[in-house]
């Protein structure tokens, strides 16, 4: 409510009347015309100050007026809500503020009764306020919008000297927002920690209990209370103190979280629980820490970990037997199947009928398969052994899988089917790694393609996958027309004693141990195997291998040489040394048919003898012989000082199993040659011819 300025001012109206009056009673009587000139002088100076009085009232009023303006602008912008309410509490003035926070526009608040707005829950609180309110007063509820919802202030209420209520509103809808997150939150983790199987737990620098949750209470038997405030030490197994500690240390020291060692943990019983902790270091102020952990029962999975090792050693242990009765089995099997296969060879060196002479070579050729599968068994018993080690020397690989291809072209023209094979002209031929092994993987791969495909083709295919300047990544690819494999079989077929149907063996015959030791032999040489195939239409293996780039290729490898017919000329003397009754029968024989004469002795002592008596131009020397054994006697016939009569005579080892630690052993005893066991007589006569006519290592 604003008021004009009045007039002059009382004291100087009073003043001014006060000259004039003087003026007035001098004037007509005494006045001098000097005096009336003074009084004139001074009613006009005073007349000047009125009006400078006056001037400087205005703008007085002026400014006034700008504050005013001024304030009301703050009170309407203020973003704080204001109100005057009137004693019996209807709303009298409100700001924009207010307004706003009402969704009600400054009249319609108007003459209202504040306590509508305010929520029924908090009308208590209000009124309290109210009564108070001679002291300002504060307070935190809930009031209500235009729309029916509900927002939180905090009120502040004070009566003035003339009744009224002076309301300020806050809008604190946030921070009640907040602090409700902040106390759900803080329930959820009460909730969490009251309800976890884990122990969640903090701990003092210097060790003591300073929270615990309630599981604490059913893991150990201890009450919360009366555990907090004691050490570790009472509860952690003497024994594990000093890991815990270093543990503990070291999570404060560096703050890196870490899961301890296990620890054990006593029971108010008695009884020990074995733990593991997760910890972590929490601040609390500066450069003080509080270790906070969450502890696991880990004593049943550790009880059920010491079981399952134990199981383990036990299924390695069978394992190992396993492999070794393989090894021992198959290896017992192929001394006898020597015999047989030594003894069919004789038998087609006698008069036979055409029938006969069939039915012995089908004899014989079921024995050298039996002899196949039996190496197979060995096979897969050293890859379980690990004990497969591959040899490096450098090879031709194209003049390997032409003799690989060779040798299975005539199975596969007698079942009609074509095979061909190919090498993609970036393959290098000069290789330096393990050809037999290679060799085995491709014929593994070609043979199966041959057995599985009645019509059609086989065909080989090499590329090179990588390559740089030492080593290359070759891709061996072998595809067939034949019946293929189910989709749901192919993750099968390289487990051992696998084959994609049941029917497969009576059909086709095999092991199932072919593929398990192709993926076996790759993987050892840095490579992998695979397969794509469509039931009915055929299949394409594929296999790689890591080899290094051979610096040249040697000029006749160790590979079967074409034989001369010794039949003519005059008969060549070697020495058996074989203590097995069967082979001193049967190589003789065997051998005498190709122009040799072979003299045979049953231990090393009689090797010596005579090597000493007669001139030999070869020694076949069995390595296990009773007395001395074939190591022992090729010892002393390459010691100079012995008395045999040729220091150098070739010596060829005949092994039981091919282990390359018993190749190893037969060559650093001095023999220059090996040939397992049972001979196949094709190799007895390759290796024959060329340690006669001069060969080398
Ligand atoms: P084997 O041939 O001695 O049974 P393998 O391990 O070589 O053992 O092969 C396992 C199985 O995979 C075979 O029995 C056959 O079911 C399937 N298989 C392998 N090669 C082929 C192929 N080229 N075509 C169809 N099936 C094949």
């Amino acid at each position: 409510m604003k008021t004009r300025p009045p007039g002059l001012p009382q004291d100087l109206r009073r003043r001014a009347e006060e000259i004039l009056r003087e003026s007035d009673s001098q004037l007509p009587e005494a006045a001098s015309p000097e005096e009336i000139k003074l009084l004139l002088h001074e009613l006009r100076v005073h007349q000047i100050q009125l009006e400078m009085q006056n001037e400087a009232l205005r703008s007085a009023y002026t400014a006034l007026d700008a504050s005013q303006a001024r304030y009301f602008d703050l009170y309407d912008l203020a973003p704080v809500g204001y109100l005057t309410l009137s004693k019996p509490g209807l709303i009298q003035e409100v700001n924009f503020a207010a307004a706003t926070l009402f969704g009600f526009s400054r009249e319609q608040l108007r003459q209202q009764p504040f306590k509508q707005f305010v929520c029924k829950d908090d009308q208590d609180l209000f009124y309290l306020c109210q009564q108070q309110a001679n002291t300002p007063q504060k307070a935190e509820l809930r009031l209500q919008r235009a729309d029916g919802s509900f927002f939180w202030v905090q009120i502040g209420a004070t009566l003035s000297a003339d009744g009224e209520y002076w309301i300020t509103l806050n809008d604190i809808s946030e921070r009640m927002q907040m602090e409700e997150t902040l106390r759900m939150s803080r329930e959820k983790y009460k909730a969490v920690v009251d309800n976890s199987f884990d122990v969640i737990f903090s701990l003092t620098t210097r060790g003591e209990f300073q929270f615990l949750s309630s599981s604490w209470e059913r893991h150990f038997g201890y009450t919360i209370g009366e555990t907090l405030g004691n050490s570790y030490h009472h509860f952690i197994h003497p024994d594990d103190i000093t890991s815990w500690a270093v543990y503990f240390q070291g999570i404060l020291l560096t703050g890196i979280s870490k899961t301890s060692p296990p620890f054990r943990v006593k029971h108010s019983d008695g009884s020990w629980r074995c733990f593991i902790a997760n910890g972590a270091r929490y601040a609390i102020a500066d450069k003080e820490w509080l270790f906070i952990g969450v502890a696991h029962d880990v004593t049943e999975q550790l009880e059920a970990e010491g079981n399952l090792l134990q199981a383990k050693a036990a299924a390695e242990a069978a394992n190992i037997a396993k492999s070794q009765f393989l090894s021992t089995m198959s290896h017992e099997i192929r001394t006898p199947m020597n015999g047989v296969i030594g003894m069919l060879q004789l038998l087609q060196y006698t008069e036979l009928t055409p029938e006969q002479y069939e039915y012995i070579e089908s004899a014989k050729n079921s024995g050298l398969e039996l002899v196949l599968i039996l190496n197979d068994i060995l096979d897969i018993a050293k890859i379980e052994a690990g004990k497969i080690e591959l040899e490096r020397y450098d090879f031709d690989l194209r003049q390997v899988i032409a003799e690989t291809i060779n040798h299975q072209a005539l199975t596969a023209r007698e079942k009609g089917v074509e095979l061909v094979a190919s090498i993609d002209s970036d393959v290098p031929t000069a290789l330096k790694g393990d050809p037999l092994r290679v060799r085995q993987i491709v014929r593994n791969l070609v043979q199966n393609a041959i057995k599985f495909t009645s019509k059609g083709s086989v065909a080989l295919h090499i590329r090179t996958d990588d390559e740089d300047e030492q080593s290359c990544t070759l891709r061996f690819l072998v595809r067939d027309s034949g019946i293929g494999i189910a989709a749901d079989k192919l993750p099968h077929i390289f487990k051992p004693f696998t084959q994609a149907d049941g029917s497969t063996t009576r059909t086709y015959g095999g092991s199932g141990l072919g593929l398990t030791i192709s993926k076996q032999l790759a993987e050892l040489m840095g490579g992998s195997i695979g397969v794509e195939s469509v039931e009915g239409e055929g299949s394409t293996f594929w296999f790689t291998v890591v080899l290094e780039k051979g610096d040249a290729i040697p000029a006749t490898p160790d590979l079967p040489i074409a034989r001369g017919d010794r039949k003519s000329s005059p008969r060549i003397r070697i020495l058996l040394a074989e203590d097995d009754p069967k082979a001193q029968l049967i190589v003789p024989k065997l051998l005498k048919n190709h122009g040799y004469q072979t003299d045979v002795v049953g231990d090393g002592n009689e090797v010596l003898r005579a090597l000493e008596a007669e001139d030999y131009a070869l020694v076949l020397m069995d390595c296990m012989m009773p007395g001395m054994s074939g190591y022992e006697a090729t010892a002393v016939i390459r010691d100079p000082a012995s008395a045999v009569r040729r220091h150098d005579i070739p010596i060829i080892a005949l092994t039981g199993n091919a282990m390359k630690q018993d190749v190893e052993r037969c060559l650093a005893a001095g023999m220059d040659d090996h040939l397992p066991k049972p001979l196949i007589l094709d190799d007895l006569l390759a290796k024959l011819e060329k340690w006669l006519e001069g060969g080398s290592r």
